[in-house]
């Protein structure tokens, strides 16, 4: 094994450059920092033969290296379970390919918003992606051809107001390439506003550099949403990135719901005040999508619901994210959190209090009661 000092001076390089070059791409690598017996270490390569790993050195310092129930680990650590595959993953989970998506790496199915994947490449990769699936309309690489032709339909298409970098994580170009991206896309006059979705703050958080900062300044109205899954993933090196970051742009995050990671309100109500006091508003919990072999992920959605009544009230409200399902088929993110009206007819509404509970009677149209004392 290598010595913890040395993975320790590893994870705090802070070039991420350096980082990307030097993450692990292999299981047999993984053995040299964490303890895994032959057993795992045989299992996990069967599991990594189907999607790749990639963790830095600053992500696996991170990791507890004596305890598989980490959850930091099983975000990144491949499990035989992935193999399995339940009857209900065989569709495409949201149907995101086909008619959605006019030209390689865009995606158009709410008409004011546009999806593009400049990069299919991600600083780690998340065992739960539940982007396997989605992103099979998006090439690999975006050639200069497919990038120049989704330009032309954004341009041609009017009533695109906002057009969004994903991928892949699109903070995996280089800036001259990203930066040139984004100003194309901010001299299209009915383009508004930019986003750009990435998870380099938690798995390589040097990647915003001074450089990307004052590029992503200059492009506003821009915003980026972040992907942070765990608290213990805001580290004081990542909090320090990302106070730079929300000098050069507003910030939202947007977390998986996983099980064995953050199906848990404590833990969610923890990220909840890390992202707020990092600057980002809890944007989005997503239940997971229907990948293929990731049934180990899914809570029921009677469980997530459960849990998000318990953040509501107990979190001041900014910090709670919309609960929300991708539905099977291409239908669109819904919001699936607990429902607290019920519409009784004659303008009267069964509405339950904040913490679930007691469901009081609320009739519209009445005029409040004068205190007339
Ligand atoms: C998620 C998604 C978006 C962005 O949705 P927001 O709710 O605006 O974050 C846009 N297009 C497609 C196809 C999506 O799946
Ligand atoms: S960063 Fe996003 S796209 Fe990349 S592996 Fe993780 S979930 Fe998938």
């Amino acid at each position: 094994m290598q010595t913890p000092e040395k993975l320790r001076q590893a994870a705090a390089r802070a070039d991420w450059r350096w980082q990307d070059a030097h993450a692990v791409r292999s299981v047999s690598d993984l053995a040299n920092y964490l303890r895994l017996t032959p057993v795992a270490v045989k299992q996990m390569a069967a599991a990594a033969a189907r999607q790749p790993v990639k963790i830095t050195p600053y992500y696996l310092g991170l990791l507890l290296p004596d305890d598989p129930a980490d959850p930091l680990r099983r975000m990144v650590l491949p499990d035989p379970r992935e193999l399995q595959i339940s009857p209900d993953e065989l569709a495409d989970p949201i149907a995101d390919g086909g008619k959605h998506c006019p030209t390689p790496g865009l995606t158009h199915r709410h008409p004011e918003r546009a999806l593009i994947f400049p990069s299919m490449q991600c600083g780690g990769y998340c065992r739960y992606c539940f982007r396997r699936q989605r992103v099979g309309c998006a090439a690999a690489v975006w050639s200069d051809e497919e990038q120049a032709n989704a330009l032309e339909y954004i341009a041609q298409h009017r009533e695109i107001r906002e057009v969004i970098l994903t991928g892949g994580d699109p903070l995996m170009l280089p800036d001259a390439s990203l930066l040139t991206l984004l100003q194309r896309l901010r001299r299209i006059p009915h383009v508004r506003l930019l986003r750009v979705h990435t998870r380099m703050p938690a798995y390589n958080p040097s990647r915003i550099t001074m450089a990307l900062t004052r590029g992503l300044a200059a492009l506003q109205p821009l915003w980026v949403v972040t992907h942070f899954n765990h608290p213990r993933e805001l580290t004081p090196v990542a909090l320090r990135y990302l106070a730079r970051l929300r000098r050069a742009a507003p910030l939202l995050n947007q977390s998986v719901l996983l099980r064995g990671v953050n199906d848990n309100s404590d833990v969610l109500r923890e990220l909840g005040w890390r992202l707020a006091e990092a600057g980002i508003k809890p944007y989005y919990l997503h239940h997971p999508d229907r990948a293929i072999g990731t049934r180990h992920w899914r809570t029921s959605l009677t469980r997530g619901r459960r849990l998000w009544r318990e953040l509501w009230g107990s979190l001041p409200g900014y910090m709670t994210p919309q609960y929300v399902l991708d539905l099977p088929g291409g239908h669109g993110k819904t919001p699936v959190a607990a429902d607290y009206v019920a519409d009784a007819g004659g303008n009267v509404f069964h509405i339950r209090g904040p913490q679930g509970g007691r469901t009081y009677r609320y009739r519209d149209g009445e005029e409040p009661r004068m205190n007339t004392d």
